[in-house]
């Protein structure tokens, strides 16, 4: 297993690899706590939030091209990566959009990088943060304090995967 820094650096190689001057990139994760994260369900959640990635950036005639494989071997999770001609600040807008959808929207981690592979951070937009699957305080300190076990976060995402349509 490689460690965090180095896992942050091959991301990095791996967003720069894939920039393009005037094009955003995307990066759609399902936020699955713990270190195994392929299952039936996540990749069902993936999926679904992928196609709403879609739908949304169609509706919006940008332009977007898909550029990864469903599940990353490297990452060891469903990451769907996608080359967005926009501004990377209004892309940024409509992820946030996308994560605050009332189905899906909480599980899911959604980065999007401009063309020199920097991350476009949620704190330029004037957003509360981000709330936890399962009580009311902010998902960071959560996380931080592991007040849910894993179980109890995954039975959350169970449930929710289970309600969304199979497309
Ligand atoms: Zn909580």
């Amino acid at each position: 297993m490689m460690n965090y820094l180095e896992l942050k650096e091959q991301k990095q190689q791996l967003i720069e690899g894939k920039s393009q001057y005037g094009a955003a990139i995307v990066c759609i994760r399902v936020n699955v706590p713990g270190e195994q994260k392929k299952f039936a369900w996540s990749e069902k959640i993936h999926r679904h939030a992928s196609l709403k990635f879609e739908e949304l950036f169609l509706n919006q005639a940008i332009k977007f091209q898909r550029i990864e494989e469903e599940f990353c071997n490297l990452f060891y999770e469903y990451i769907s990566f996608y080359r967005v001609k926009s501004e990377p600040i209004s892309v940024k807008r409509l992820t946030i959009q996308l994560e605050s959808d009332e189905e899906i929207g909480r599980l899911l981690d959604i980065d999007v990088y401009d063309f020199k592979g920097n991350s476009i951070s949620r704190d330029e937009f004037d957003i509360p943060d981000r709330q936890c699957y399962l009580c009311s305080e902010p998902a960071f300190i959560c996380g931080r304090t592991r007040k849910h076990s894993i179980q109890e976060l995954h039975q959350f995402m169970i449930l929710k995967a289970e309600m969304l349509e199979d497309k």
